[in-house]
């Protein structure tokens, strides 16, 4: 089906209006609002495979994957199926379900790090949870995270730049008191001396360290081999909480996460995006000595009237199934389609002599608009957003939807084809003419 080239807004610019009226920026999440690339937010109003349609009729090869769920691609049949038939019985009934095992068994023999998980219904209330039971398990209050990493919006993990040790703990977020953030340290990622700089400091009282083995939300960074694996014997050490946050990368670089790619075992994972199959649901879970601390088995309270949701039960196992009975087709798959994308992206710039680099793990992917390399949230920092924004409208009016933000990481599922793949390329080839001398 040809792409439609020369978008028309004017349905959606109504709609963003109307929304505007009621609810901020007319967005239930900040970034859908286009406020960092610039240019109108399509609404859309319809998904099918790597497609989707907007409100003007629009047409789409879709990248964002309602940013990594859908790694089926939109409407895949057989978690259309079991949505409508779990539906049929009931929406929730506040008591347990089959449905709820069925799916903790799926990812319990998913990562073997895991002997129990507790169901929740965001990746936020996942990590909010799990840095709650590190505290509980470790009786201690210090966490670390590392700038530039994303963990969703509690309070306490909202702590975003801040240059190292001497600035650390610095709200990223109004309505966040310093004292709510003291004990959070921000450290650079992929900089093991300065975590160990901080066990030092803060010597038995970093209850854990929370990090994204490879990071998609400055975009994607991949971890390095030995950064990670300093994380694992440092904790180890130290007595502290090892926390992998794979809500992103879970069931996505590989079926067993980036904790399989690395071959490194966390004591806690949290979980989300993939596992509820587009629908909301969150998870964290680790050994059976830890998790016996959380209530009703343990003092550590957290609960959740939708969790375990029937629904989100039944999309995520059907997912989940599906990618189990095929992982050995379609993560090889994805993964040489995003080479193939990514790097004829990449050619196409420096056909341009528009400076770009790019970091890719299996299916996840960004192309930063600067010579790089990207490690880190600093080198991250250095991206010509005005470039990437240019860049970002001229895909977009050619049909290609990409994260609206340069500090996204894109995603490619099962349902794109090579010819998806080419007219990316294609459009590219364009936009990245349109992007040059962008400085
Ligand atoms: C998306 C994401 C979260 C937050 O999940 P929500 O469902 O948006 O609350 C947490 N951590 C990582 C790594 C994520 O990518």
């Amino acid at each position: 089906m040809p792409l439609t080239t020369t978008r028309k807004v004017e349905e959606s610019r109504r709609l963003q209006k109307r929304a505007e009226s009621m609810i901020p920026g007319g967005v239930n999440s900040p970034v859908r609002a286009f406020g960092s690339v610039g240019g109108e937010p399509p609404f859309i109003v319809r998904g099918k495979g790597s497609r989707t349609w907007d409100a003007d009729g629009n047409e789409y090869i879709d990248y964002v994957g309602s940013w990594g769920p859908m790694i089926l691609g939109h409407a895949a049949p057989d978690v259309l199926d079991a949505i409508v038939s779990a539906a049929c019985n009931g929406t929730s009934f506040g008591a347990s379900t089959p449905s709820e095992a069925d799916l903790a068994e799926l990812v319990l023999a998913a990562l073997p790090s895991m002997q129990k998980v507790r169901f929740v219904s965001s990746g936020t209330e996942a990590t909010m949870s799990a840095i709650r039971l590190a505290r509980a398990y470790t009786k201690r209050k210090y966490i670390v995270k590392f700038e530039g990493c994303y963990h969703g919006h509690s309070d306490s993990l909202l702590v975003k730049a801040g240059s190292g040790v001497a600035t650390l703990g610095i709200p990223g977020s109004a309505g966040v008191p310093e004292e709510f953030t003291q004990f959070t340290l921000a450290l650079p990622f992929n900089d093991a001396k300065t975590v160990e700089f901080a066990f030092q400091k803060y010597k038995h009282q970093i209850a854990c360290v929370i990090v994204e083995p490879v990071v998609g939300n400055m975009g994607c960074v991949p971890g390095a081999d030995d950064f990670l694996v300093a994380l694992r014997l440092m904790t180890e050490r130290e007595r502290s909480v090892l926390i992998f946050d794979e809500v992103m990368t879970g069931f996505r670089v590989a079926y067993g996460g980036a904790q399989e790619i690395y071959n490194i075992r966390p004591d806690l994972t949290t979980l989300g995006k993939i596992i509820g199959g587009g629908l909301p649901v969150g998870a964290y879970g680790g050994s059976n000595e830890i998790m016996n601390l959380v209530a009703p088995v343990g003092p550590m309270y957290q609960a959740g009237t939708l969790s375990g949701n029937p629904l989100a039960m039944a999309a995520g196992c059907a997912m989940l199934k599906h990618l189990r009975n095929e992982k050995k087709e379609v993560y090889p798959r994805i993964d040489k389609l995003s080479g193939e994308l990514v790097e004829g992206v990449g050619a196409a710039a420096k056909e341009a002599g528009v400076p770009i680099c790019w970091n890719r793990v299996g299916s996840m992917f960004t192309w930063f608009f600067t010579a790089g390399p990207v490690t880190d949230w600093e080198s991250a920092s250095k991206a010509n957003t005005a470039a990437f924004g240019k860049f970002f409208r001229a895909m977009l009016d050619a049909g290609v939807y990409l994260p609206p933000s340069q500090f996204e990481a894109a995603f490619l599922g099962a349902a794109h084809t090579a010819e998806d793949v080419q007219q990316t390329i294609a459009a590219a080839k364009q936009a990245m003419a349109a992007v040059k001398g962008v400085g």
